[in-house]
C-alpha cells in the first residue's frame, strides 16, 4: 500500500467519523450557493417591501429555492398584513427666500400629501410637547421641522423609535400639515423610518429630510419666512394578504415535533435589503440546502421559514403563530436571526434562562466559533416576538452590529456590505443550534399563558408594548393566542 493509498483510506475514515454537525460547518464554510443567492436576491429582485410585485417575485424565487434543494413541504402560507403602504414618489423644494431642491424619503405609515402642498416651514426643535405649545399657532398649516440626533447605537435606534408617538401627537394637536425628519445619518443618506406598528395609516404626511438640508432649512428659518413645497405620493390601503415561504426536513423520531429557523424575506426599498435581512434570508435557504444535500435528518422536524411583513409590524410571524396556535407546543424552540452578518457573539434567550444549558450543548461541537456570550433579555421588534407571547422557547442571535447599523433600512443597505466571510460562520452556528436542539432527547417546554405575563412584565417588554399598540393588541387577544 502506497503511503498515498494509506492517506486516502485515513481520510476517508476520518470523514465518515466526522460528526453532522462538522460535516454541516465545513460545507457551510465552503463553496456554497449562499452569496450567489443573496446577489439575486438584492441585485435581480431589489428592494421587496411587502405589497409591493417584487415582494412577489421574492416570495416565488424563495419558494424556487426551496424545491430545487429538494426540501419536503415547501410551501406558501398566505397571512394578513392589517394596512398597505408603499412609497411612490417624494420630492420637495425650498421655494423662497431661495430656490433649491431637498433630499426626502416618505415615512412609511404616513399620508400622502394632497397633491404639491405649498406652506412655510416651521422648526419644531426635537419635536416634544413643550417645543409644539412654544410654537403656539405658528405651526397650523406648517411644514414642521423636527431635529435629530446623530444615531451611532442601538439604544440610539431605539430612542428614534420611541420618540414618534410624541411628535405625531404634537404635530396633530398643532394643526401641522406635515412633518420632516432629520436624517438621524449625516452625509445626505436616507432611510424608510416607519412611525408606527404598521396597524393603520397616520393622517399627516411625513418624510426623512437629508441631514445636511434639515440643517440648512434650520438656519434659515431662524433668519426669517421660508416656504417650501412638498409633494409625497404613496400607495395605501386596507388589509391584504402576503405568503410565508416554509419548507422542511421530516424528523427522523419525532416527526410532529419542530425547532424553526427564521428569517425575514422582505425588506425596505431604498435599498436592496442585503443586511436586513436578505443576507439571513439567503442563509436559511442554504442551511435548508446543507442538510438536505448532506443527507443529515435530526430527531425532530426542521422548518424553514421565510417571513414576510417583518417591517409592517412583525406580521409574518405573528400570521405564522396565529395560523399554528394547535401545534405551538409541539414547537421544542425557535431561532430567529435578523442583524446582517455581524459576527455572531451569543443568542439572546428572550427571558428564558432555561435555555442556556441546550443551546451550549449544542455550541460544544464548534468549539472555535465563540458564540458563547448569551443575553437573557426579551425582544421586542424582530420575528421572535409573537412566540415570545405565547410561550414557545425562542432565540435571537446576538450580533456585531457594525455592518448592519449605518445602513439600516437607508438606501446604502446593498450587497457589498455584506460580509460573506462572516455570513458563513453564521450558517455554520446556525447549523450546530439547530442540530443540537432538533437531535436532544430533552426539550425545553411551552410556558403557560400566566409565566408568559410575568416573563413580559419581569424583562421590562410591557413598556415597548405599551409604546407601539401592541399591548391591547395582546390584551385583548388579538396576538399572543393561547
Ligand atoms: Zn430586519
Amino acid at each position: 500500500m502506497t503511503a498515498r493509498v494509506l492517506l486516502c483510506l485515513l481520510a476517508a475514515a476520518l470523514c465518515a467519523a466526522a460528526s453532522d454537525v462538522t460535516r454541516l460547518a465545513e460545507r457551510a464554510k465552503g463553496d456554497t450557493p449562499m452569496a450567489s443567492d443573496l446577489r439575486e436576491l438584492c441585485d435581480g429582485i431589489g428592494g421587496r417591501a411587502t405589497g409591493s410585485e417584487a415582494n412577489q417575485k421574492a416570495v416565488e424565487w424563495a419558494l424556487k429555492k426551496f424545491r430545487d434543494a429538494g426540501l419536503a413541504n415547501a410551501h406558501l402560507e398566505p397571512f394578513t398584513v392589517p394596512a398597505l403602504w408603499l412609497a411612490d414618489s417624494a420630492e420637495a423644494s425650498v421655494v423662497s427666500p431661495t430656490r433649491f431642491p431637498v433630499r426626502v424619503a416618505a415615512a412609511p405609515f404616513t399620508a400622502s400629501t394632497k397633491g404639491t402642498l405649498e406652506a412655510p416651514l416651521v422648526d419644531a426643535a426635537e419635536g416634544e410637547r413643550a417645543d409644539f405649545d412654544k410654537l403656539a399657532g405658528k405651526a397650523r398649516g406648517a411644514i414642521v421641522l423636527i431635529h435629530s440626533k446623530e444615531m451611532k447605537t442601538f439604544d440610539d435606534l431605539f430612542a428614534e423609535y420611541m420618540h414618534n408617538p410624541t411628535v405625531l401627537e404634537g404635530a396633530k394637536r398643532a394643526g401641522a400639515a406635515a412633518i420632516l425628519l432629520e436624517s438621524t445619518r449625516p452625509r445626505g443618506l436616507l432611510y424608510r423610518h416607519p412611525v408606527n406598528m404598521g396597524n393603520a395609516i397616520e393622517p399627516i404626511p411625513g418624510a426623512i429630510v437629508a441631514r445636511e438640508h434639515a440643517e440648512r432649512l434650520a438656519r434659515l428659518a431662524a433668519a426669517g419666512p421660508i416656504r417650501m413645497r412638498l409633494r409625497l405620493a404613496n400607495r395605501t390601503g386596507g388589509a391584504y394578504q402576503a405568503n410565508n415561504v416554509i419548507a422542511e426536513i421530516p424528523g427522523r423520531e419525532k416527526p410532529e415535533e419542530v425547532v424553526l429557523i427564521g428569517a425575514h424575506l422582505d425588506s425596505w426599498d431604498l435599498g436592496t435589503g442585503s443586511e436586513d435581512n436578505g443576507v439571513n434570508a439567503a442563509m436559511v435557504i442554504d442551511l435548508a440546502r446543507g442538510f438536505q444535500q448532506l443527507g443529515v435528518r435530526p430527531r425532530r422536524t426542521l422548518r424553514f421559514a421565510l417571513f414576510n411583513g417583518e417591517e409592517q409590524g412583525m406580521r409574518g410571524s405573528a400570521g405564522y403563530v396565529a395560523k399554528h396556535r394547535a401545534e405551538l407546543g409541539q414547537h421544542a424552540a425557535v431561532v430567529i436571526f435578523d442583524t446582517g452578518s455581524g459576527k455572531v457573539t451569543g443568542f439572546y434567550l428572550n427571558g428564558r434562562e432555561e435555555l442556556r444549558q441546550p443551546l451550549d450543548q449544542a455550541l460544544a461541537a464548534l468549539p472555535d466559533a465563540h458564540a458563547g456570550d448569551h443575553q437573557l433579555d426579551a425582544l421586542d421588534g424582530t420575528d421572535n416576538f409573537d412566540f415570545v407571547l405565547t410561550g414557545v422557547p425562542n432565540l435571537v442571535a446576538n450580533q456585531d452590529p457594525a455592518p448592519y447599523l449605518p445602513d439600516y433600512h437607508a438606501e446604502s443597505d446593498v450587497f457589498e456590505r455584506s460580509n460573506i466571510a462572516e455570513q458563513k460562520q453564521s450558517e455554520a452556528i446556525a447549523a450546530a443550534v439547530l442540530y443540537g436542539l432538533a437531535e436532544s432527547p430533552e426539550r425545553v417546554p411551552r410556558q403557560a399563558q400566566n409565566d408568559v405575563e410575568k416573563l413580559i412584565i419581569r424583562t421590562k417588554l410591557d413598556a415597548q408594548m405599551k409604546l407601539f399598540g401592541q399591548w391591547e393588541d395582546w390584551k385583548s387577544g388579538r396576538r399572543g393566542l393561547f
